[in-house]
């Protein structure tokens, strides 16, 4: 077994960082031979410093030896961008790579932005491949040989009480627009029906939204200019082709859809989702609160985690993160 590790790279890995950026993009360009016009400007170990120094970077070590490195920039709009991802052709198939983005992934989460984005060439299908698996999409059609990806990063808000599930419904129907599918995940009674609750007060719609135990689908009209929500139990739906058959679609593009127990059933309804997987992480089951090893009064406590995931490029740009951050201070319209 080998001793993969990743750091934030200081001024003082500049030099293993450049070794490493330029070992990559030697491949890089005999490839570009191959396929391409080359295209890429060189790096020298004082301007890899100083982009370290302002934005920062990180440096993977594979045994101890410089394996993969990635340079950090700040985009504006809350999105970090990466500047290659670099990795010595010889450990490709080590992991890498993926170790490296993992990890940008939580230095981008951490510094409090909402979007990871990159450019990269669309004309090395592995590449292209390598980030659609991890979630990056198109944010706009080629330019020449050059794609630009991005992914919101997915965020995490600790609940102690309905209304904060509540509250992360509000957020999420600011974030909402016409179109946009919401899919709830969560054992019976882990909060999905209070967090609907939320999306329809934010957007303001009438009907009262409760867990329908015979309808499977229910349309709550908007009450102002803005759209519909159509919440939908898939609990007792087996299969995609069910829901199919619920005839929903012609409201679907001018409506937020929220789909209770919608994993594995709704993610065809739209390649922009919101998916929203809330876990009981202490107290109401004994079990839990026992392995936990909270004190009495604490085991009755209620705490629950509520993990917001967006996939596609309609997220990118749109503040996911710092929305349903926020959701401790929300107040509803
Ligand atoms: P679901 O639709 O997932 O079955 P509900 O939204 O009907 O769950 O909620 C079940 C119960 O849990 C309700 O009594 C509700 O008030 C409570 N509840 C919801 N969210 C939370 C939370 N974050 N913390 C504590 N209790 C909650
Ligand atoms: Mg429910």
């Amino acid at each position: 077994m080998s001793d993969l590790e990743v750091v934030e790279a200081s001024v003082n890995d500049a030099a293993e960082v450049c070794a490493v950026i330029q070992a990559a993009m030697r491949v890089a360009v005999s490839a570009q031979e191959r396929v391409g016009p080359p295209a890429t400007a060189q790096q020298t170990v004082e301007s890899v410093a100083e982009v370290i120094e302002r934005d920062g970077g990180l440096l993977c070590r594979v045994d101890g030896v410089p394996a993969g490195a990635l340079l950090f920039a700040d985009e504006g709009n809350g999105a970090l961008r990466l500047r290659g991802v670099a990795t010595l052709p010889h450990l490709q198939s080590r992991g890498v790579a993926t170790a490296v983005v993992g990890v940008a992934e939580e230095v981008a989460a951490d510094r409090g932005y909402d979007d990871v984005v990159l450019r990269i060439r669309s004309d090395l299908p592995a590449t292209v491949n390598f980030w659609q698996r991890r979630g990056y999409a198109e944010l706009a059609p080629p330019a020449g040989t050059c794609l630009t990806l991005g992914k919101a990063l997915p965020v995490e808000v600790v609940t102690r009480s309905p209304h904060d599930s509540w509250a992360v419904g509000g957020c999420i129907a600011r974030l909402a627009k016409p179109g946009d599918v919401v899919i709830l995940t969560g054992d019976l009674g882990a909060g999905k029906t209070t967090l609907t609750r939320g999306i329809a007060k934010g957007l303001r719609v009438r009907g009262e939204v409760t867990s329908p135990t015979f309808v499977i689908a229910r349309v709550h009209p908007p009450m102002g200019h803005g759209p519909a929500l159509v919440h939908v139990d898939a609990y007792r739906l087996g299969s995609t082709l069910e829901l199919d058959d619920l005839d929903l679609d012609a409201a679907l593009d001018e409506s937020v859809t929220v789909v209770e127990w919608g994993q594995g059933i709704a993610e065809g309804l739209a390649t922009n989702l919101l998916s929203v997987a809330i876990e009981r992480t202490r107290g109401g089951d004994t079990v839990a609160a026992r392995r936990w090893g909270q004190a009495a009064e604490e085991d009755a406590e209620d705490v629950r985690s509520i993990t917001v995931t967006p996939t596609g490029a309609r997220w990118v740009g749109a503040g996911v993160r710092s929305a349903v951050t926020a959701s401790s201070t929300y107040v509803a319209p």
